[in-house]
């Protein structure tokens, strides 16, 4: 092969040609890196057959500079980058960048430099030194990180590596991961996890593609189960991946998969620091890697030679990715079993209506676990009707909720409040003159966060200290809080009940795995009482002691009305209920509403499941919603308003006649402000068997915008702000 084409990362050129010089072996996969201009640029080498390019004589051809050190990309994750591209109209060259990860990975192995502190303490510091000091104890990274840990300059490091107060330390990037041990601790399985344990297990060995969804109740045991499987997969040393939807649940599970395996699980998810992830990512595409834990970015990893993939919590919103490439992980990481023709488990106690759609339609496989292991029963959940039993003026826990918790503290059991609603308050206002404190970027407001005292966005991150007095009418202490965040729900609890030990359970506070670590280790000591969280509580945890869980607003996430508020009520109830009574001891949920009626709030009460899937899957297929319709939304955005608005029109007012189709907008998106872009939304409602891609692309391929304005297409949204 004398000429190649690349898939170069550059998304405005896509793909070149390039001539291969004497002497240099290339293969379709191979990554490289050849000439662009006066500069350089990374590609990868792609059959010509299945990519356009412009035709380049033969003589004008460049010469690739360099074949990098790593193996080729596999057939299979070229055919899923393609298919995911094509799918979610993303360019393929922003899809196959996530199968690199990292770009330093690709210069080899070989070592790189850290550094740590040597314990050196010179009687005389400057403070940025001194702070230097106290924050980086144990920590060992590259100077920039270590700069942003302690949030000092390179410089000031760089001059306590000269003063010997910081040393460098060679780490080996190739060192291997020890290997897990499939028998290391194998558990008594009951009678029913055997069963779906076998099932799992043959279809590892039968090496096909075979699509399972693990339908099991809170406590049930999936994890121990799909456990077996990945002890199969690791005797037939192939690489398994296991994905969970968000870092905060990590900790966890590494700790029972060392307890069951002996060892940590490679890995893979942003805040790794950069010798990890390029340990991590060497070890996974030489196959070395053998189980790797990781977030959605996992999935398109070149593992060589994967024999199963796990997708824990499948129905979490977070597995949709809202920028860049928006694709829906648990649905890719179906797709990718079908390339790698493997097995792939979606385990979750409140799977996603699309996934029970397809179980009923017999395209997945369904495997239940009915009960809880041990004979832990469901917990008890009552309705408290906050219209009939109204808290106290200025608080938000009702009497009942509130005696309840007495109960349990005076037995020395544990409660769990659960808020999704972080900071003190959503909103703040004057009480004088009214004005209400507002994201100057955003359409939204700026949420009280007491602890670091600021006012701030959550869509931007803007913050801003809280002021003395009011910006508007200058009168001061006039401003109010209104509404709960867990933050004032704390509050109330440290109000009420002033001796419980409480904990505070949120992004903000459980940002890093030694804080969560923590809390978890204090939790199952029983040395917290009271635990107020966001859904960061919602999976995962298994604390035996914790035999009441107050919901203190289930109508929250019913406001709004998008597509999936009733499903995703459903699904955070549900499994925050399921941290209730996991232990010997039988659990109790309350849930304050004022809407005990919605059908959501009834089905919870009543425990009925079925009743709940089975009147939303009505309401959908009415609807023509997902998956009996699809849906894709057009997402425009300029920084000026007027171009925003004319270039929505524009869309609009080109979108081609379809019998299967219909579009709805342009209109103003319910964010109409986004970090400083003003947005418009269009909603495309198309049939099931529509070729909604290629509608889509047709229409909009040929339109030209100013270079202002953004046009994003979002298959399958989970987002409609
Ligand atoms: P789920 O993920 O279905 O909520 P888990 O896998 O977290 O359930 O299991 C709940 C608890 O029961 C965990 O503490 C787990 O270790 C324990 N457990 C489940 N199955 C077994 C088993 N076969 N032997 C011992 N402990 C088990
Ligand atoms: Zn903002």
């Amino acid at each position: 092969m004398n000429r190649v084409r690349l898939l170069v990362f550059n998304a405005a050129l896509g793909v070149l040609d390039y001539r291969v010089p004497e002497g240099m072996t290339v293969e379709p996969g191979s990554v490289v890196v050849g000439p662009l201009g006066p500069r350089q640029v990374l590609g990868i080498v792609w059959e010509p057959e299945r990519l356009t390019a412009q035709e380049v004589p033969e003589a004008k051809l460049r010469p690739l500079l360099e074949v990098l050190p790593v193996p080729p990309l596999p057939a299979r994750l070229r055919r899923l980058i393609e298919w995911t591209a094509d799918y979610y109209c993303a360019q393929l060259s922003s899809v196959a960048r996530m199968a690199l990860g990292s770009s330093a990975a690709l210069r080899g192995g070989g070592t790189t430099t850290e550094y740590r502190l040597t314990g050196e303490e010179p009687a005389r510091l400057t403070p940025q030194r001194a702070a230097a000091l106290d924050a980086l104890q144990g920590e060992q990274a590259s100077i920039r990180e270590l700069a942003e840990l302690a949030s000092v300059s390179e410089g000031v490091l760089r001059g306590m590596v000269g003063a010997g107060l910081l040393e460098p330390v060679t780490v080996d990037l190739d060192r291997p991961y020890p290997p897990a041990r499939p028998d290391f601790d194998q558990p008594k399985l009951s009678e029913g996890q055997r069963k779906a344990a076998d099932t799992f297990v043959d279809a590892v060995k039968a090496r096909k593609f075979a699509p399972f969804l693990l339908d099991g109740v809170t406590g049930s045991g999936k994890t121990e189960t799909y456990f077996e499987a990945v002890a199969e997969a690791i005797r037939e040393g192939r690489q398994i991946l296991v994905l969970l939807p968000e870092i905060a649940l990590t900790e966890n599970f590494l700790r029972r998969f060392e307890q069951r395996f002996g060892v940590s699980p490679v890995q893979w998810h942003s805040s790794l620091k950069a010798s990890e992830r390029r340990r991590a990512w060497r070890a996974i595409a030489l196959g070395d890697a053998q189980v790797v834990v990781g977030a959605r970015s996992a999935l398109f990893l070149p593992y060589p030679k994967l024999g199963l993939i796990v997708v824990d919590e499948a129905h979490e919103v977070s597995f949709k990715q809202d920028d860049g490439v928006r694709y829906n992980a648990r649905d890719v990481a179906v797709i990718r079993a079908k390339f790698e023709q493997i097995p792939v488990i979606l385990a979750s106690a409140t799977p996603a209506l699309e996934s029970m759609q397809l179980a009923e339609a017999g395209v997945y496989r369904k495997i239940e676990l009915p009960d809880r292991f041990g004979g832990a029963t469901l917990p008890q959940i009552n309705i408290l009707d906050l219209r009939k039993e109204p808290p106290e003026r200025g608080r938000w826990l009702a009497p009942r909720l509130v005696d309840e918790m007495k109960e349990r503290l005076a037995r020395g059991e544990q409660s769990l409040l659960f808020l999704n609603r972080r900071g003190y308050a959503p909103l703040t206002l004057c009480r004088n003159c009214g004005y209400r404190f507002q994201c100057p970027n955003c359409t939204a407001w700026l949420v009280e966060h007491r602890f670091s005292q600021r006012l701030a966005c959550h869509h931007c991150g803007h913050e801003t200290p809280v002021p003395e007095a009011c910006p508007d009418c200058g009168t001061a202490d006039c401003l109010v809080a209104c509404g709960p965040g867990v933050e004032r729900i704390a509050d109330e609890v440290a109000e009420i009940l002033p001796e419980a030990r409480t904990a505070l359970v949120t992004s903000d506070t459980m940002n890093n795995p030694e804080a969560i670590a923590e809390f978890v280790a204090m939790a199952e000591g029983r040395a917290i009482d009271v635990i107020i969280g966001t859904q960061l509580v919602t999976k995962g945890y298994h604390f035996p002691e914790l035999t009441l869980v107050g919901v203190v607003d289930a109508d929250l996430g019913l406001e709004g009305g998008d597509l999936r508020a009733a499903e995703r009520t459903y699904q955070q109830v549900a499994q925050v209920a399921g941290r209730a009574g996991r232990g010997e001891k039988p659990g109790e949920v309350l849930i304050q509403t004022r809407h005990p009626e919605a059908s959501v709030i009834a089905a919870l009460a009543a425990g009925d499941r079925d009743a709940f899937y089975a009147a939303e899957t009505e309401a959908r297929r009415d609807a023509g919603a997902p998956p009996f319709g699809r849906w894709a939304a057009i997402i425009v955005s300029s920084e000026d308003l007027s171009e925003a608005q004319s270039a929505a029109r524009a869309i609009g007012g080109t979108a081609p006649d379809h019998p299967d189709m219909l579009v709805l907008g342009p209109a103003p998106a319910p964010l109409s402000l986004l970090r400083g872009r003003h947005r418009f939304r269009l909603l495309i409602n198309a049939r099931r068997s529509a070729e909604l891609q290629r509608y889509l692309r047709e229409w909009l391929d040929p339109l030209e915008f100013p270079r202002g304005v953004r046009v994003h297409i979002d298959i399958d949204p989970y987002s409609f702000v």
